[in-house]
């Protein structure tokens, strides 16, 4: 373990010149022990949020980071930055509290998501044994209680709960008797669970065993425990939950509702207040049970009080109550008007909380709506599965008084595989949720990120989805809407068209660059420019399985500044086009009007991005080509159709093959893609084994000859 700088001698120096005032007072309620300095344990989007508020109020913050996050922006923002080394030490609660004594932290911050978020009554324990810490995130000890003891709790609290088995007998049998007396079907959930992970349906008895073993082994992988519970499976709910706020005082708010229910594999994707089409009576009696939730357990600062709604029947249950700040808490922090982390900090210093119910309903009532969607690096063509890898390229909306940009990166950062993908969060807020919608799908028209795939151009759909704007919201939202979300669109050919001018102008700037940097002379601007280049491009597909038929795209600049474009041999448009190398934008001039794409090039790939959209190309060399630059005769070789790496081949030098059969399996862009036979023939040579990282044009395996 290794300390970035030793904090010890500042901290003094910082403690001494807090002490003198410079410290701004929390609010008018009487402060038991301001706290000067805290560490928090959490990385990312999560540690910046913290560290901006604790920075506001004059408190000294130590942040960790792992050797993979050693550039990232959360170790950068602070002075006092710990490595811990191990890319999981961010779970690792026992060195979390020794790093805070020894740095002379007074409290620790948990963030949200890592498990020692919910390991707090530990957290303090220890920490008032080494003096007088406090624990900013404050809470009861609920979470500890897990799912199956809180039920208990929250049926003798009068919180409705969703029928179910949530006892200790765990003989698989017994389970599925209980399955069967509450009625199929049934869920299956990780007592310890938590992020969607360790959740089965059981739709009827003779899945139930399978089920039953499949949501165990997740869970003892996820957490380390299998303790099951089963329930009644809702099959059209919404997820509705509340922020809830206790002090030390016996005081106890609710800070409205969030509607959860736009949702990928069980995990929230966005996330609304106030709930869309909520009987007021109906609103009021949630935030009333959330608070009866949270006195039961004495609960202290920030939580969050999950109930699942039935839109069938229109009754609500307890789910869970998070004992933490959540990722969708600015949402809550849009309609009130506040900074929750700043409630946090008042209830761990002692104070009282800032607003009455009464006031906080006042302030809800006059602010309209807000909206959350959170950005990930994930392919939702492929059933959301996680990417990773350098940000070459991001460009946030404008960031306004009601659109908020939480992140963790900068371009040029890396998002690593070791954590979560969860690029940034994008907050807005309007007078009504028609408003908020238009404003964040517009914002979202504005994101660029190029590099890792994300969810932008989805989220785009599910704000222009009917339903969604009517508001008919319900957690299987995007598995009902699968043909309108997932609809493939064809390629205009002004994206092949600017790729193309995008790409000569590139490979001229190129030349005039090397030919000034040579200093030699020569005449700049003579280079490629004027002869006629031609491009082979196909969409990437975002399935990992489409049609990899390239578009022929010939461009030839034809005065300084004009191009002269054809598309698969059909002359398409002659167009005045500059490009801004410092902005990456090309600005094309039509006759009646002006278009800006922005233009990434990563090797063989070109990321656009035109009115609001993003296209992914990649650029093929034709097999002509290969044989021009005598690279290679290839006449018989199946190529890598992309950059990508060998994962397996399947044939054998002298196997007899038929079309369609797989040869090679290739992996490109995390994404796996069979390389099938073009016609029956006799193998030559596997030219790259498993594990060969290749280009794309590269032979992958050879033919013989054929007669
Ligand atoms: P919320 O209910 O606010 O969505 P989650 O429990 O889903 O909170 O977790 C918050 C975030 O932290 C999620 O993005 C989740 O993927 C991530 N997360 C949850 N548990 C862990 C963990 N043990 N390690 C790393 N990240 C986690
Ligand atoms: P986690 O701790 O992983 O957040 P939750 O108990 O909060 O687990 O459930 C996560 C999600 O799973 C909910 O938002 C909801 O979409 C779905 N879910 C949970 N319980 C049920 C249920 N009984 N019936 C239908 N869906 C459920
Ligand atoms: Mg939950």
């Amino acid at each position: 373990m290794r300390a970035l700088r030793r904090p010890n001698q500042l901290a003094r120096l910082l403690n001494a010149s807090t002490a003198s005032g410079a410290r701004r007072s929390s609010t008018a309620v009487p402060v038991a022990k301001p706290l000067t300095s805290v560490l928090i344990a959490n990385r990312g989007e999560i540690a910046l949020r913290v560290g901006r508020t604790a920075s506001e109020y004059g408190i000294r913050t130590t942040t960790l980071y792992t050797d993979p996050d050693a550039r990232s922006q959360h170790a950068l923002s602070s002075p006092f930055a710990i490595n811990l080394g191990d890319p999981a030490a961010y779970l690792d609660g026992d060195r979390i509290i020794e790093v805070a004594k020894r740095e002379g932290c007074e409290g620790i911050h948990p963030g949200y998501g890592f498990h020692i978020a919910e390991r707090e009554p530990n957290i303090r324990a220890e920490m008032h044994r080494g003096g007088p810490y406090l624990y900013w995130s404050a809470m009861g000890s609920y979470r500890s209680y897990g799912k199956q003891k809180s039920k208990d709790i929250m049926i003798a609290a009068g919180v409705p709960c969703i029928p179910g088995y949530h006892g200790s007998e765990q003989d698989p049998q017994y389970l599925k008797g209980e399955a069967a007396k509450i009625g199929f079907p049934v869920l299956l959930k990780a007592v310890k669970g938590g992020g969607g992970k360790g959740m089965r349906i059981a739709s009827t008895p003779e899945v139930f065993l399978d089920q039953l073993e499949s949501a165990k082994s997740e869970a003892r992988n996820s957490f380390g425990d299998d303790v099951m519970l089963v329930e009644k499976y809702i099959t059209t709910p919404r997820h509705i939950e509340v922020q809830v706020f206790a002090d030390k005082h016996g005081n106890c708010v609710a800070l409205g509702e969030r509607d959860c229910s736009i949702q990928r594999r069980h995990q929230k994707v966005l996330e609304e207040s106030p709930a869309p089409h909520l009987n007021e009576d109906v609103r009021q009696d949630l935030w009333e049970k959330a608070r009866a939730a949270a006195l039961a357990v004495n609960y202290e600062g920030a939580g969050t009080v999950e109930f699942i709604f039935d839109n069938d029947s229109g009754e609500f249950f307890f789910m869970e109550m998070n004992t933490r700040l959540q990722v969708e808490h600015p949402v809550t922090e849009m309609v009130t008007g506040e900074d929750l982390v700043h409630w946090q900090l008042i209830v761990a210093e002692g104070g009282k909380l800032p607003l009455t119910q009464a006031e906080i309903e006042q302030r809800i009532s006059e602010r309209g709506a807000a909206i959350e969607a959170r950005i990930y690096a994930e392919n939702p063509d492929m059933n959301f599965i996680p990417d990773s890898g350098l940000l070459l390229h991001l460009k946030t909306p404008k960031v306004t008084p009601t659109v908020r940009v939480d992140a963790g990166f900068v371009a040029g950062d890396e998002v690593s595989s070791h954590y979560d993908p969860m690029i940034a969060k994008l907050i807005v807020q309007g007078p009504t949720r028609e408003a908020a919608l238009q404003k964040l799908h517009s914002a979202l028209e504005e994101y660029e990120i190029a590099g890792p795939i994300t969810n932008i151009e989805f989220l785009k759909k599910v704000c222009v989805s009917p339903d969604f704007i009517a508001g008919n919201v319900e957690t299987g939202y995007i598995e009902k809407h699968r043909e309108e979300l997932f609809e493939r669109e064809t390629i205009k050919l002004e994206v092949l068209g600017q790729a193309a001018i995008g790409l000569l102008l590139q490979e001229t700037e190129k030349v005039e660059h090397d030919a000034f940097a040579r200093a030699s002379g020569s005449v700049v601007g003579f280079g490629t420019g004027y002869q006629q280049r031609e491009f082979h491009l196909v969409e990437i597909p975002a399935d990992g399985k489409g049609e990899s038929t390239a578009t022929t795209v010939r461009v030839r600049q034809t005065s300084p500044g004009k191009f002269n474009v054809e598309v698969n041999d059909t002359e398409y448009l002659n167009v005045d086009s500059v490009l801004d190398s410092a902005s990456k934008t090309i600005t094309s001039f039509y006759p009646h009007t002006r278009l800006a794409t922005t233009f990434i090039r990563d090797e063989e790939r070109v990321i656009l991005f035109q009115q609001g959209k993003q296209y992914r190309l990649q650029l093929v060399v034709p097999k002509w080509a290969e044989k021009a630059l005598g690279i290679k005769d290839v006449t018989n070789s199946v190529l890598a159709p992309m950059p990508c790496k060998v994962l397996r081949v399947e044939v054998q030098e002298g196997d007899t093959v038929v079309k369609d059969q797989p040869l090679v399996v290739i992996e490109s862009m995390k994404m796996e893609t069979v390389i099938r036979s073009p016609h029956d023939g006799v193998i030559a040579k596997v030219v790259h084994g498993k594990g060969d990282l290749c280009k794309a044009g590269t032979a992958l395996v050879e033919f013989e000859e054929q007669s």
